[in-house]
């Protein structure tokens, strides 16, 4: 016999919620309306805790923690919008402008991109820091999709959707800190992949222009994810 899942009471932004042992900080603030900002968590693959955009304080921790993967527990007391928070979660948009480059006038995915829209709503309208401007590369090898580096911020979405919902785990990362890049296979061009099945889950799962269609011209990429939740939802059925 499986024992009951117990209840958990907590209090977000001084608001009394409660959730099912288990869940995160994200899911039960979501489910009481309290809205988190994320860019690498979507509904229907597993959080990854990778953007840090989603940190809350809680009441008698030192650190800030990240709600996506950070469980709920009894009596904890959680402040997600605080002015500390708004200047770090403004202060790691900014960061992700600098690092790579972003040229939102020129780019497929303006007006639709995530990382915009965030900037948007976090009221960043300038950045502090010295812009890299690295040099990298676009792989147009695919008959229908490209990647462009240059507006990648390494979220991994693609590379979970791409393994956990597509099965073909054919996207990856490689190498390490400011030289991280995602990749096809073990390396490979993407038009060579032997294990790439051309959904194009990926695609529509990016944040961002860096996964994009073809044929696509400045501020015509929009991003559909209505496939996610229904298959999230199609395999809970099957269970
Ligand atoms: S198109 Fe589909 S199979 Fe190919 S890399 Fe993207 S998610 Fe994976
Ligand atoms: S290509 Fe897009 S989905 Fe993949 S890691 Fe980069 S920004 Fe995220």
């Amino acid at each position: 016999m499986t024992s009951p899942q117990s209840i958990k009471t907590l209090k977000i932004n001084d608001i009394h919620v409660s959730g099912v042992e288990g869940q995160t900080i994200l899911n039960v603030a979501r489910e009481h309306d309290i809205e988190i900002p994320t860019l690498c968590n979507l509904e229907g693959l597993s959080p990854s805790g990778s953007c840090r955009l989603c940190m809350v304080e809680i009441k008698g921790s030192p650190r800030l923690l990240p709600a996506c993967v950070t469980p709920i527990e009894e009596g904890m007391e959680i402040s997600t919008d605080s002015a500390r928070l708004l200047k770090y979660r403004r202060m790691i948009i900014e960061l992700l402008f600098a690092e790579r480059n972003h040229i939102c006038a020129v780019c497929v995915t303006n007006g639709h991109c995530d990382l915009q829209n965030m900037a948007q709503r976090l009221g960043v309208d300038h950045i502090r820091f010295t812009y890299r401007y690295p040099n990298l590369p676009v792989d147009a090898s695919h008959a229908q999709f490209a990647v462009d580096h240059n507006r990648c911020i390494l979220c991994g979405r693609c590379v979970r959707v791409c393994d956990e919902i597509e099965g073909a785990h054919t996207r990856d990362m490689c190498c390490r800190g400011i030289e991280t890049l995602i990749i096809t296979d073990l390396g490979k061009p993407w038009g060579t992949s032997d294990t790439c099945t051309s959904c194009g889950k990926c695609v529509n799962v990016c944040p961002t222009g860096a996964l994009a269609e073809k044929g696509k011209s400045v501020a015509e990429m929009a991003k559909r994810r209505a496939f996610l939740p229904y298959l999230v939802m199609r395999r809970e059925v099957r269970k």
